[in-house]
């Protein structure tokens, strides 16, 4: 495993494991069998775990994290709080829900700009507090656009910073991914910390897995990189690629056998788009959501790319 620093804190995993997958959003396995993946991840040397209160998956890492030395550990997580109340649950929530005493990251979720930063600065003065006591380390946004991260230097409270980052910029609202380079490169000189997400395009760049990874490999601005993963090959895989080591062949084709599916997030807002450019005629709008037909699904993903918001994924 290649570890990086967290600020002070060192030997963090530099692959940090998105549990979104584990979710029930988007993974329908038994609690004991994602938390069996986290520990085969933990054994490997991953110690790096970013979740948020959306995923609904905090009992998972509090199964997880209970036989382990906390402190060996970089739990990450997120809300969309945007005053001291909501701050105050959202922190709450998550301590009492992972059984932990402090948060090593709490972020603020899917941040647009400075502007919208702004609008939630109740809520950032009140993390503030929590960090002066210790129960937050660092704080932070997650973002998928290029004008938050960019927006990122005009505040000294931001230390943490994670967009959306991958080849082909997938996702990305207001950019594309040479805009985002640009943006985290200048993030770093203001020494944010930057983790990518979502480096295989939400499943869309599932067919050239190397090539994604080292993309990100290569920018050296990126400290860190978060990937979703639900089955012990892509934990091996995902090492493999960090490393730079050659896949064994059989892991390799598990990963390609694996069964996928398209997954339509529930804030679609039945626009459209997306369905006008399946050439299958897979996506309908039905009651003011898009319905995705797996009969006719090939898994193309080329309605990705019309969902500026991000909510077609493939898993
Ligand atoms: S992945 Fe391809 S086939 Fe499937 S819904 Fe999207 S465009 Fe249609
Ligand atoms: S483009 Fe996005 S928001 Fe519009 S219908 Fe498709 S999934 Fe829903």
């Amino acid at each position: 495993m290649i570890y990086t620093s967290l600020f002070e804190k060192e030997n963090v995993s530099k692959l940090c494991y998105g549990t979104l997958s584990l979710s029930i959003l988007q993974n329908f396995d038994t609690l004991e069998n994602k938390v069996n993946l986290l520990n085969y991840a933990y054994e490997k040397g991953i110690n790096f775990l970013d979740t948020a209160e959306l995923y609904d998956n905090y009992n998972i890492l509090k199964e997880f994290i209970k036989d382990k030395d906390r402190d060996k550990l970089t739990l990450a997580t997120k809300s969309y709080a945007y005053d001291k109340k909501t701050a105050e649950y959202s922190v709450n929530k998550a301590l009492k829900e992972l059984n932990t005493d402090y948060l090593d990251v709490f972020m603020l979720h899917e941040q647009e700009n400075g502007n919208n930063f702004l609008g939630h600065y109740e809520a950032v003065e009140r993390f503030m507090k929590y960090k002066e006591q210790g129960i937050i380390k660092h704080f932070g946004i997650s973002t998928h656009r290029v004008q938050a991260v960019r927006d990122s230097i005009r505040f000294k409270e931001i230390e943490f910073v994670f967009p959306l980052f991958n080849m082909k910029g997938i996702g990305i609202q207001d950019g594309t991914i040479e805009d985002m380079i640009h943006a985290v490169k200048n993030a770093k000189e203001n020494n944010k910390f930057i983790m990518a997400m979502k480096i295989y395009g939400g499943g869309h760049l599932i067919n050239r897995p190397k090539e994604a990874f080292e993309f990100v490999q290569n920018i050296r601005e990126v400290d860190s990189i978060a990937v979703g993963m639900s089955t012990t090959e892509e934990i091996d895989a995902n090492i493999c690629y960090l490393e730079n080591n050659e896949l064994n062949v059989n892991i390799k084709n598990k990963i390609r056998n694996q069964k996928r599916t398209l997954v339509v997030e529930e804030w679609c807002i039945g626009c459209g788009k997306c369905a006008k450019k399946c050439r299958q005629n897979a996506l309908h709008i039905i009651d003011g959501k898009c319905v995705v037909d797996m009969n006719k699904c090939v898994l193309c993903s080329y309605c990705a790319g019309e969902c500026t918001d991000f909510y077609i994924k493939i898993v």
